[in-house]
């Protein structure tokens, strides 16, 4: 089941310009690239250890560590996760003074074309789906007033047109407007070279 919040989120996005309509126009810049598929990826988090390591090659882990100002195993979790997407490279080295290997990190963006192509058609997809469903039950949803859920007919009847998140009574939703919204948002994505 779904939460509140990643609801709330999809609801969003296919319902209002909260999503940033305005600019899905335009081709995106290579470092918002950089942004998103980092943040797809591994996380808010990991664009903060990106632009460290983008700072030079073979970036030691406790520099790392140091500037970004995390703990050493949340880094560590970061950078594994950047390197399971090959957007970054690793070689341990033994430090002979200290007796302990030590991991420097290179940002491989030589692959975020790739996976931000691979992002954005998996988007485009989601909304194509998303589109099928609203397109295919037009005004046959229903929602809460307060936007903390939605149902489609047989749904909302087993709850007696209750929303299961707060109890208000639930109203037919004009799905109109999404729909037009779905398909301008595809639209936009055809468009754009991604
Ligand atoms: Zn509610």
């Amino acid at each position: 089941m779904k939460t509140k919040a990643v609801y709330r989120k999809q609801y969003k996005q296919a319902s209002g310009r909260a999503a940033g309509s305005s600019k899905a126009g335009l081709a995106k810049s290579f470092s918002n690239k950089i942004t998103e598929v980092v943040k797809a990826t591994a996380g808010e988090d990991a664009i903060k250890l990106v632009k460290i390591m983008a700072s030079g090659r073979n970036v030691s882990e406790f520099r790392i560590v140091k500037s970004a100002k995390l703990d050493i195993q949340k880094v560590r979790n970061l950078l594994y996760k950047l390197h399971s997407s090959n957007l970054a490279d690793y070689k341990r080295v033994k430090d002979n003074s200290k007796g302990i290997y030590v991991s420097y990190w290179t940002f491989n963006k030589a692959i975020v074309n790739e996976l931000f192509s691979r992002l954005h058609q998996e988007k485009l997809q989601r909304f194509r789906e998303r589109l099928e469903v609203e397109a295919g039950n037009v005004n046959g949803f229903f929602i809460c007033p307060a936007a903390c859920s939605r149902a489609d007919f047989i749904k909302a009847e087993q709850q007696n047109f209750r929303c299961a998140e707060c109890g208000q009574l639930l109203a037919q939703d004009d799905n109109t407007r999404t729909i037009d919204v779905l398909r301008e948002k595809i639209r936009e994505m055809e468009a754009v070279p991604a």
